[in-house]
């Protein structure tokens, strides 16, 4: 449970004087909210940080007002100048003074009984906002503020700046958050006091204090001592719960492992292919894990085209000769099947059984599977998320393979391991996304991580082009020639606006382009509006090679296995990110055949783009292809964080954020060596802090413990 003391700032935003439905909904779109959250708390308008500010410190004289400078004034009112009749161009005029000299508010499209309400003439305003000079007069048009000196307080010399939306006013938006920080509750410090003295960050309240109410502009830039403490705070809870899921999953029993080795054998006789030596050292990590006492938590890092998924079969078998049973989990319907078209001959020539089950088994056949696998009569199930729903029942999961993990949260992570018996059964989990360590280390904690260094021998290497996209024709003429020869080519179409429908029809237009070419029975299309057994006739066609070329929207992105196929023609190659770009050339070179990627792009390529374009050009390194693109995106997306549930930061997207991680990383596992469940006064604190950003599931987790 969250402590009450932190529950004001998770009440409803709507909880607010001027919040009401309308506004919520503005809010909901201005915010930035979590995933799950639908309706904006005020902890939301907490964490919704300045882009930057507005000084209105200089307080001149009028006589002394620079033109084009932003400035506050306390001026006289002397004389309402509407516009005149029948002319609505004209602004209506407001002439002020001090002893100094004169200037005019000047406002169009006025509302004239507001502005009368607000600068009866006689009395004193302080008014801020641009000066110009117009003519020979000064003005203002459109005054930021105008208040009675006895509400001076209400204008803010430094006004922070908001991300704002279409209908939400910066000055609504910030009278919100104004109230937002009066609910903010006395926190106990967490922080080691010692961190803070040296680095020099002031407390939580004071830090979120100045961030929405600067003190100085400089305040408000994610350098700032308070905007670094704020970070730091998050990248911290963060990293304590990643690290107490991790202490809890693996201090829970695991379930034993440790096969005789004889079903394992009889795969590796099955096997038209020896294992790499990485494929072999994965497999003794793996195996060495399961036979410990404590459930295996481990990434099996390998590129696309490593052969991860003989190793998942390899690890499955140990499960199965102790007489349990593993899964294997995909995260589309393609690769689904894909899995199974791999696993079953493998599997039941050495005399397995193997199930699947996607969201297109229904009925009296997803039934009769669920019954063998709660019966033990199955000793593999294959599948999609589908495994997650609660009456998928298993007699005895001993191993759960969850295949291009980034795709799905730390949540159904836990889902699918809590369906082991006694709730734990171990977890390996396949990335073909080289993850770099900063990143494994916020989606993941420690982890431990195998790796896949070498690729299966005989690859050859992939002759990647850059091409504009004037330069079709020559390729369809290459293209001529390598089909002659029987080579088999993808041809990706993203998207180009911003509808499905146009990447549709892009991938059509082409389809037909290339069928007049080379036949229409030589050309396939393939894309996501498809039914799935649509898709599975085509790519099982295209896998057996029953025609040369196809066109798709993006859908083959991850894992499809086609080893005949040697060219990849990737339309529009500028719009793609590193990371795509890569997993999608890595659909080829998979065979013997010379292979290509050709990057087809439209000039002029921007920067960014062109570099991404010369990096795949110049390497095929999965590695140093993943750093470059973390330096070319920044963090989050090479995980598509957000979409697939894993921590998105609110605050803590700094430029130094690595150090800030490294060193949160560091303070939390010493924190939890020393203080393991939490007792201490830090560790008391550290509990609010979980709650504060919301690690419940974490915080939970350790109650549970
Ligand atoms: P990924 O790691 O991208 O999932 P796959 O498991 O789909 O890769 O394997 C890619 C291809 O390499 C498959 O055709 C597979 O049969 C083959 N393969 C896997 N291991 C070896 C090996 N040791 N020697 C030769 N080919 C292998
Ligand atoms: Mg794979």
């Amino acid at each position: 449970m969250r402590p009450v003391e932190l529950s004001p700032l998770f009440a409803p935003a709507q909880s607010l004087n001027g919040i009401g439905p309308r506004m919520a909904v503005l809010l909901s779109k201005a915010l930035d909210l979590p995933p799950n959250v639908t309706e904006p708390r005020i902890i939301d308008l907490i964490w919704h940080l300045p882009t930057g500010v507005v000084d209105r410190r200089a307080e001149p004289t009028v006589a002394h007002a620079a033109p084009g400078s932003i400035s506050t004034l306390k001026v006289r009112v002397l004389k309402h100048r509407p516009a005149p009749r029948g002319n609505k161009k004209a602004p209506y005029k407001v002439a002020c003074e001090d002893d100094t000299g004169r200037l005019d508010l000047v406002f169009f499209h006025a509302d004239r009984r507001f502005i009368e309400r607000q600068l009866p003439v006689g009395e004193q305003r302080y008014i801020s906002g641009r000066v110009e000079l117009f003519g020979e007069n000064l003005q203002m048009t459109h005054p930021d503020y105008i208040v009675s000196p006895d509400a001076r307080h209400e204008l803010p010399l430094l006004e922070p700046v908001y991300g704002l939306t279409a209908g939400l006013s910066g000055k609504v938006l910030y009278k919100a958050v104004r109230q937002a920080l009066e609910r903010i509750p006395t926190l106990p410090e967490w922080q080691e006091p010692n961190w803070l003295s040296t680095r020099g960050w002031p407390s939580f309240a004071e830090s979120i204090e100045r961030l929405h109410r600067p003190r100085e502009t400089s305040d408000v830039s994610t350098g700032s001592d308070p905007w670094q403490r704020i970070s730091y705070d998050e990248l911290l809870a963060s990293q304590i719960a990643l690290a107490i899921v991790r202490l809890k999953l693996k201090s829970q029993a695991g379930r034993q492992i440790a096969g005789d080795g004889s079903i394992r054998e009889k795969i590796r006789q099955a096997l038209p292919f020896a294992l790499t030596n990485s494929q072999t050292q994965a497999l003794e990590e793996v195996y060495a894990d399961m036979a410990g006492p404590n459930r295996m938590l481990r990434l099996l890092q390998g590129d696309v085209g490593s052969g991860k998924t003989v190793v998942a079969l390899m690890a499955m078998a140990d499960a199965i000769e102790i007489g349990a049973q593993a899964a294997i989990m995909a995260p589309t319907e393609v690769l689904a099947r894909q899995h199974m078209e791999t696993i079953e001959p493998l599997a039941t020539s050495v005399g397995l059984r193997v199930g699947l089950l996607t969201g297109r088994e229904k009925g009296k056949a997803r039934q009769a599977v669920l019954d063998k696998l709660a019966a033990g009569d199955l000793d593999i199930l294959v599948g999609t998320h589908a495994l997650f729903q609660p009456d998928v029942i298993f007699d005895d999961l001993a191993l759960a393979v969850i295949d291009e993990q980034h795709r799905f949260g730390v949540h159904q992570r836990l889902a699918l391991q809590a369906k082991g018996k006694g709730g734990g059964a171990n977890v390996l989990v396949m990335t073909a996304t080289p993850i770099p360590r900063t990143l494994l280390m916020t989606n993941f904690g420690d982890l431990d991580v195998s790796r896949l260094t070498e690729k299966p021998p005989g690859r050859k290497p992939i002759v990647t082009k850059m091409l504009p996209i004037e330069g079709i024709e020559r390729l369809v003429a290459r293209l001529r020639t390598q089909l002659a020869e029987g080579a088999q080519v993808y041809w990706v179409c993203p998207l180009i606006e911003s509808s499905e429908k146009s990447e549709l029809a892009a991938a059509e237009e082409r389809a037909a382009h290339l069928a007049q070419i080379f036949g229409a029975e030589n050309v396939g299309l393939l894309h996501g509006a498809m039914t799935g057994p649509a898709k599975d006739k085509t790519m099982n066609a295209f896998a057996g090679n029953n025609f040369q070329i196809l066109v798709s929207t993006t859908v083959i992105e991850v894992g499809v296995n086609v080893p005949n196929a040697n060219i990849m023609v990737i339309e529009h190659a500028e719009r793609f990110g590193l990371a795509q770009l890569h997993q999608l050339r890595g659909r080829v070179g998979r065979g013997d055949r010379q292979s290509y990627c050709m990057l087809l792009y439209k000039a002029p390529l921007g920067n960014i783009a062109s570099e991404r374009l010369q990096m795949m050009e110049r390497t095929e390194d999965g590695f140093e292809i993943a750093e470059k693109d973390l330096e070319l995106r920044g963090g989050g997306e090479v995980l598509g964080a957000r979409q697939s549930g894993a921590p998105g930061y609110r605050v803590a997207n700094v430029p130094n954020f690595e150090e800030l991680l490294a060193a949160a990383h560091d303070d939390a596992r010493m924190l939890l060596n020393e203080d393991p469940d939490l007792q201490s006064p830090r560790g008391e604190s550290i509990r609010t802090l979980l709650y504060l950003f919301e690690c419940d599931e974490a915080a939970r987790l350790f109650r549970a413990a």
